[in-house]
């Protein structure tokens, strides 16, 4: 590792360009110095702010105990130690690879000898009838950006009737956020439980649960099928069963694409993301992708998947980062992820599918407990309510899958750490 402030930049060396100003381009552009890219580095985003944390959106942003530069990944000064350009509110247009440049939406044409795609994704909009009307209401939101959470932030005047279209981590932090503002709130999900994409029944039907405690209407197997204007804004959410939920606004979370159009056009290897090799690298060795757009083979997992989450941006950084210092790092995290709603803040480790039986440690509901999920005798993913410590261990049982016996681990007199390898030995 070196230190930022000893590198002055060398035209020689050439230029890195990373195209998107999120998570995964602001920590792979002062990671590219600390691993000692002597070259230039050029950020280009299209949002104005610097790259910021979008967790907080949801959460203690939208809840106002974070002001907008809590937000940042990072203060300006360090990307100036470290001699990093950004080019704000300015999009990527087209990637020509055989001229090495990159053309930009104000004009201006880069130059690039290695280019760095972190381009993330957008969200997912709504289908059906309406949609198109519904957007363009004042009183209707996406969560993506800082400036839609401020949006959002405005709305949450006590009393008020809110729609939470969406039934996923988003959506449901979303309303325990409005809830604890004094709002009425309503949660639409499409499918039959809540968090269907990413969690088992148990947990489901435990947040569905808590979420109702709180007072939320929660609405599963629910189609939204349109909306009813007052004017140009939305007085109404109506469902495919018949149902009228008045709204004063509504807040939609359905999902993410991948922006891969750009990588797509340039003729690199797209399918649910920009395909990369576990060293980030696309179909082209100078090109390097990361973070939510892109598509990486988990050793862990065994298959491709796409990651939507902080901890695959900030690890993808790193080894994108090495890639392109000519050095091989090669990425195999754990995924995992979080979410707080109310008081409970849940890690989920792995990814919950393929599994045969549950196992819990301590009881579904309490204040704090663990549900592990494995598939024959290992461990393949774990939610974890309240418990950090036992995040590092669950990381270790999946990531490693030592053989573990269910008894054993459900037994909470048995510490966790007793069922890794070495302390088995030990
Ligand atoms: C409300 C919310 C809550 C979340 N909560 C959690 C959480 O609790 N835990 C967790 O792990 N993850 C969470 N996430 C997900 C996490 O924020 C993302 O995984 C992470 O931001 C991915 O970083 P990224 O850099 O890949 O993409 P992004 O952060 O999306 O950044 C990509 C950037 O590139 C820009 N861009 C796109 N195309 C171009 C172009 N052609 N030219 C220039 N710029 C371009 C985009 O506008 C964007 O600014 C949450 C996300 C949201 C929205």
């Amino acid at each position: 590792m070196k230190d930022a402030q000893d590198i002055i930049p060398d035209q020689a060396v050439g230029t890195v360009v990373i195209v998107g100003g999120g998570h995964a381009a602001g920590e792979l552009a002062t990671g590219l110095r600390e691993q000692g890219w002597g070259g230039q580095i050029v950020v280009v985003g299209d949002e104005a702010h610097l790259p910021y944390q979008r967790p907080p959106l949801s959460k203690a942003f939208l809840d106002g105990k974070v002001a907008i530069e809590g937000l940042l990944l990072k203060p300006l000064a360090t990307y100036e130690k470290a001699h990093v350009e950004f080019i704000r509110g300015v999009r990527v247009d087209v990637i020509d690879r055989e001229a090495r440049a990159v053309h930009l939406s104000d004009g201006r044409s880069l130059s690039y000898t290695k280019l760095a795609i972190a381009t993330g994704g957008r969200v997912r909009a709504l289908p059906g009838e309406d949609a198109e009307r519904a957007v363009a209401a004042p009183n209707f939101h996406y969560l993506r950006t800082v400036d839609d959470a401020l949006r959002i932030r405005e709305s949450l005047i006590a009393g008020a009737r809110l729609v939470v279209v969406g039934g996923g981590y988003v959506g449901l932090e979303v309303a325990a956020t409005a809830v604890a503002h004094g709002l009425q709130v309503t949660v639409v999900e499409a499918a039959p439980r809540l968090l269907a994409r990413v969690t088992s029944p148990e947990m489901s039907a435990f947040f569905e649960e808590t979420h109702r405690r709180a007072g939320v209407d929660v609405r599963t197997g629910t189609l939204v099928r349109g909306f009813e204007f007052d004017g140009e804004r939305i007085s109404a959410v109506l469902c495919g069963d018949g149902a009228s939920i008045p709204a004063d606004f509504v807040v939609v979370g359905v999902g993410l694409l991948p922006n891969v159009e750009l990588a797509a056009a340039a003729g690199l290897e797209v399918d649910n993301g920009i395909i990369v090799d576990e060293l980030c690298r696309t179909s082209d060795p100078d090109i390097v992708a990361l973070g939510d757009c892109c598509n990486h083979p988990n050793p862990v997992v065994g298959r491709r998947i796409r990651l939507e989450s902080v901890p695959n941006a900030v690890e993808q950084a790193r080894t994108a980062a090495a890639t392109l210092c000519g050095r091989e790092r090669p990425y195999h995290m754990v995924p995992w992820f979080w979410s707080d709603q109310y008081g409970i803040k849940l890690k989920s480790v792995g990814l919950c599918e393929g599994y045969d039986r549950v196992v819990v440690r301590g009881v579904i509901g309490a204040p704090a407990f663990s549900v592990f999920y494995m598939n024959g005798e290992y461990v393949v993913a774990a939610d974890i309510v309240n418990r950090p410590p036992e995040l590092l261990i669950a990381k270790r049982l999946v990531g490693e899958r030592p053989v573990v016996d269910p008894a054993t681990l459900a037994d909470e007199s048995v510490p966790l750490i007793k069922l890794l390898p070495a302390a088995k030995s030990g």
